[in-house]
């Protein structure tokens, strides 16, 4: 029987239950045996108890748990060679031969170096007599797929990461919270979300709650936006009929600024909720108070649509394992237009890295272009 295995890796996000629960079910539907690996690749290089089979009912419940009852870590020793050779040694020892990794874009390169190294990483443990010739005889191959669990939505390829809706339903909630305070008192707040490279949820939560103001990392705002951002919140709009008179001077309460947290001017200056704030007071006289929404943000129960996208690209992993052969590059599983998709896991990544690449560079346009190629100024 072919034995899979899930690990949850990164940052944790809501819905990564829901992923692990439908690799487990899914593998065993299909007659696999089915594992889990607890905190992420720390478990991998240490073995033993953090290798354990997985049951239909060791996983009941699990659809609406936040976080992730498996356990994450970061592991410094699985970024060395030596510490992906104590992973295959206790793969191989399991006899697993298939792993869905579901993390960010670190966690998916690291499963991919490790499937690439697969041949040589067996070859070298056999060399060591750490396990014999005829324990690696059927572990020729590698089966790695990735799903992605990441509350920012930073990949690159997918239209949404697993646990990124709920983070934005939670986030509305808190301004929506806000808002009723801030409108009593006719106060400003600065709400900070999180996104070091991907302003995503900070521009979605703008969206979502109206907010006045949005500051993100891919598209920093013109010069002098102190100046046009007091404009906007003080002023009634010149041309009305285009634009509502909704602002300040029109009898409006409320003022609400969302800053990503990784904001920055163009001159690549980290835009703080602190030196907002001092602008809205010193500039406005706004009563202005900031929220740094912080880890709220990830925990908590899994929105309705994380917990059916993590269950379709469980099962899609399941079968991209079972349907792959060594030529095929590691798959990473997307959400594209609302169909549950393979993408190649390693074009995703550097598409991803090459958008923090631009923005490095003080080149915007191009990190929008990489985005949403049809976005336009
Ligand atoms: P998040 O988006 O939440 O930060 P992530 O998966 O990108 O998630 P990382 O901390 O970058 O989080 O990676 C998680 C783990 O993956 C690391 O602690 C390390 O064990 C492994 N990893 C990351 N990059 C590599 C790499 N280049 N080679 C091998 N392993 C890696």
């Amino acid at each position: 029987k072919k034995r899979i295995a899930v690990m949850t890796s990164g940052g944790d996000a809501p819905g990564m239950n829901a992923a692990v629960r439908a690799v487990v079910r899914m593998s065993i539907a299909q007659g696999c045996e089915a594992y889990a690996i607890y905190e992420g690749y720390e478990g991998l290089v240490q073995g033993g108890k953090f290798i354990k089979r997985m049951h239909w009912e060791d996983v009941r419940g699990w659809l609406s748990e936040g976080g992730t009852l498996i356990g994450t870590a970061r592991c410094k020793a699985f970024t060395e060679r030596t510490g992906r050779l104590r992973g295959a040694k206790h793969l191989v020892l399991a006899g697993i031969d298939a792993l869905v990794v579901c993390g960010g874009d670190g966690s998916l390169t690291g499963a991919d170096i490790f499937r690439s190294e697969w041949p040589g990483l067996l070859a070298e443990l056999t060399k060591l007599g750490e396990i014999s010739e005829d324990q690696c005889s059927s572990f020729k191959t590698l089966n790695i797929v990735g799903l992605v669990g990441s509350i920012d939505n930073d990949m690159s390829s997918t239209d949404a990461t697993i646990g990124a809706y709920s983070s934005l339903t939670r986030i509305c909630q808190a301004v929506d919270f806000i808002d009723a305070t801030a409108y009593s008192h006719s106060r400003a707040f600065v709400v900070e979300v999180m996104g070091r490279h991907c302003g995503w949820l900070a521009l979605m939560a703008g969206l979502s709650t109206g907010a006045d103001f949005v500051f993100l990392p891919e598209k920093p705002p013109q010069d002098k936006w102190e100046k046009e951002m007091c404009r906007i919140i003080k002023t009634v709009d010149p041309n009305p009929s285009t634009h509502p008179p909704i602002h300040r001077a029109a009898g409006k309460r409320k003022t609400i600024v969302i800053v990503a947290e990784g904001a920055i001017d163009r001159e690549l200056k980290p835009i703080t909720a602190t030196y907002v704030r001092d602008i809205l007071v010193d500039e406005l006289r706004l009563d202005t108070r900031i929220t740094t929404l912080g880890h709220v943000q990830r925990g908590g129960t899994a929105c309705a649509f994380d917990r059916i996208l993590a269950t379709l690209q469980g099962e899609e992993a399941v079968k991209a394992v079972l349907e792959s052969t060594p030529d095929i590059p590691s798959p990473m599983i997307a959400i594209n237009e609302n169909k549950i998709t393979r993408k190649p896991l390693m074009d995703a990544v550097r598409l991803t890295k090459a958008v923090a690449e631009c923005i490095k560079n003080k080149d915007f346009a191009g990190a929008m272009d990489l985005r949403d190629p049809e976005f336009e100024e």
